[in-house]
C-alpha cells in the first residue's frame, strides 16, 4: 500500500496540515482501552478520551464488532432512503430521554447548528419572524461553525470571521438575574452547557438551570441544552439535565455518542418538531447506517447501571488522587465537575501553567487535556481500570513535580 510506505512524523503535520492545531509532541499509532502508544513504541494512559468521545476505551471489543459487521453490509444510503441501524438508534434514545424526535449529524457542531436553526424556526412558525434573539453564556463551546462560534461565549474563537449571524446575547454562567435583565417576549431560546467544558469543566447550579426552565416558560422561549460534552454518560447519568430534575426542549449530544466514531443527534419533542418539512434542513451523512450502528452500540453499553453506577466511584479515585497531590504540591485551588468530567483548578500562584503540565503529563507517558490557561481536565473511558487510574495518577504527580520545581 503506497500510504504505508510515505514515512510520517510530527514534523510532516507542520507541512501539510492547517496550522489551527498545536498538537503533542508525539504521534499516537494505537490504543487499546486506556492505554495508548506512540510512533516510538512509548506507552500512554489516556486521561483525555479523545476530548470526552472514546468513552469506552480505545477499540472496545463490541465497538470493533460493530464497525466489522455493519462495514461488511451496508455504509451509507443518505437520507433518500432511511435505514435500519438510524432507525433503531433514534427509537433507543428516545426511550432513554424526554425525546420523542431526533435529528442525525456528524459533529457537534452540526448538531447544535439543526437545534439553533429548529429554535429559530419554531419561534417564526409559532410566534413571529422577530423571536430572534438567543440567549447564551460567557465563556460557552458550542462548536465551530458560524452560527455556532457565535453562540459560543468566547470572542476569540468568532472574530476575523463576521458578519456574524445577529440578536444573540451573551451573559454570565450561573447568573439568573444577568438572564432575566436580557430576557423579553422576542427570545427564542436560552442556550446552556449543564456542565461547561471547554470553558473551565464549570457546572450550572440546580437553581440556575431551574430558574432558566421557568424563564422559558414565562417568555415561550426553548431550553436548549448542549449535552455534546456533558452526554452519554459522562456525568453518571445517561445525560446531565437528569440532574437537576427539569425537562429541556432540545438537548444535543455527540462526542462520546459513537465511542469515537463521528457521529451527532440532536434530541426534540414531537411538537417542536412539527414545525419542520422534507427539506427544511438536512445532511448527507447525517444518519448513516456505518456511524448509527456503533453509536447503537455504544449507547446499548454506557446506559446500564453497570456503566453509569462506575462512574463516582472512578471520580472519587481521580479525587482523593488529586487531593493527595495538592497535599503535597499546593498547586490546586478547586476540583470541580460532575462524574468523568473533572477539572483541577490551578491555584493563583500556578496559573496558566496548565499546557506547561500537559506537556510535562506527556513526557511522563500520560495524556491529559486542559480547559483553559488556568484548569487540568480529565475526561478518561468511562470504563477505565480503577489500575490505570492509579498508575496515570503516578505519572501525573512525577509531571506536576517537574513543572513546579
Ligand atoms: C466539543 C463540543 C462541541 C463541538 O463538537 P464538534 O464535534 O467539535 O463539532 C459543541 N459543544 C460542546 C459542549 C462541546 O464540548
Amino acid at each position: 500500500m503506497a500510504a504505508e510506505n510515505l514515512a510520517v512524523s510530527r514534523e510532516t503535520f507542520d507541512n501539510v496540515i492547517l496550522p489551527v492545531y498545536a498538537p503533542a509532541q508525539f504521534v499516537p499509532v494505537k490504543g487499546k482501552g486506556s492505554r495508548v502508544w506512540d510512533q516510538q513504541g512509548k506507552e500512554y494512559i489516556d486521561f483525555s478520551g479523545g476530548i470526552a468521545v472514546t468513552a469506552l476505551g480505545h477499540c472496545h471489543p463490541a465497538l470493533v464488532e460493530t464497525l466489522k459487521s455493519q462495514g461488511e453490509t451496508l455504509w451509507h444510503t443518505s437520507n433518500v432512503f432511511t435505514n435500519e441501524p438510524a432507525l433503531r438508534l433514534a427509537s433507543k434514545l428516545i426511550a432513554a430521554t424526554f425525546a420523542e424526535r431526533v435529528f442525525f449529524g456528524n459533529s457537534g457542531a452540526e448538531a447544535n447548528e439543526a437545534a439553533f436553526k429548529l429554535a429559530r424556526y419554531y419561534a417564526c412558525k409559532k410566534h413571529s419572524p422577530f423571536k430572534s434573539k438567543i440567549i447564551a453564556f460567557h465563556n460557552a463551546f458550542h462548536g465551530r461553525t458560524l452560527f455556532t462560534v457565535s453562540v459560543g461565549g468566547q470572542p476569540k474563537y468568532s472574530d476575523g470571521f463576521g458578519p456574524k449571524p445577529a440578536d444573540i446575547v451573551h451573559v454570565p454562567f450561573n447568573d439568573l438575574a444577568a438572564v432575566k435583565a436580557v430576557i423579553d417576549d422576542h427570545t427564542c431560546a436560552i442556550v446552556v452547557e449543564p456542565i461547561q467544558g471547554e470553558g473551565g469543566v464549570m457546572p450550572a447550579t440546580p437553581e440556575f438551570m431551574q430558574g432558566l426552565r421557568e424563564l422559558c416558560d414565562q417568555h415561550n422561549a426553548l431550553l436548549v441544552l448542549d449535552e455534546v460534552q456533558s452526554g452519554m454518560g459522562r456525568s453518571g447519568k445517561l445525560f446531565a439535565y437528569e440532574h437537576y430534575g427539569i425537562r429541556p426542549d432540545i438537548i444535543t449530544s455527540a462526542k462520546a455518542l459513537g465511542g469515537g466514531f463521528p457521529v451527532s443527534a440532536m434530541l426534540t419533542t414531537h411538537e417542536i418538531a412539527s414545525v419542520m418539512a422534507p427539506g427544511v434542513h438536512g445532511t448527507t451523512y447525517g444518519g448513516n447506517p456505518l456511524a448509527c450502528a456503533i453509536a447503537e452500540t455504544a449507547l446499548d453499553i454506557i446506559n446500564t447501571p453497570e456503566v453509569l453506577n462506575g462512574v463516582d466511584a472512578r471520580r472519587e479515585q481521580f479525587v482523593t488522587a488529586l487531593q493527595k497531590i495538592n497535599e503535597q504540591f499546593d498547586v490546586f485551588s478547586e476540583i470541580r465537575g460532575k462524574g468523568l468530567l473533572l477539572g483541577a483548578v490551578l491555584n493563583a500562584q500556578h496559573a496558566s501553567k496548565a499546557r506547561d503540565i500537559l506537556n510535562a503529563s506527556a513526557a511522563e507517558g500520560l495524556m491529559v487535556l486542559t480547559a483553559g490557561s488556568d484548569v487540568i481536565r480529565f475526561v478518561p473511558s468511562l470504563v477505565i481500570e480503577p489500575t490505570d487510574i492509579a498508575e496515570g495518577m503516578a505519572r501525573f504527580a512525577r509531571a506536576i513535580g517537574k513543572v513546579l520545581n
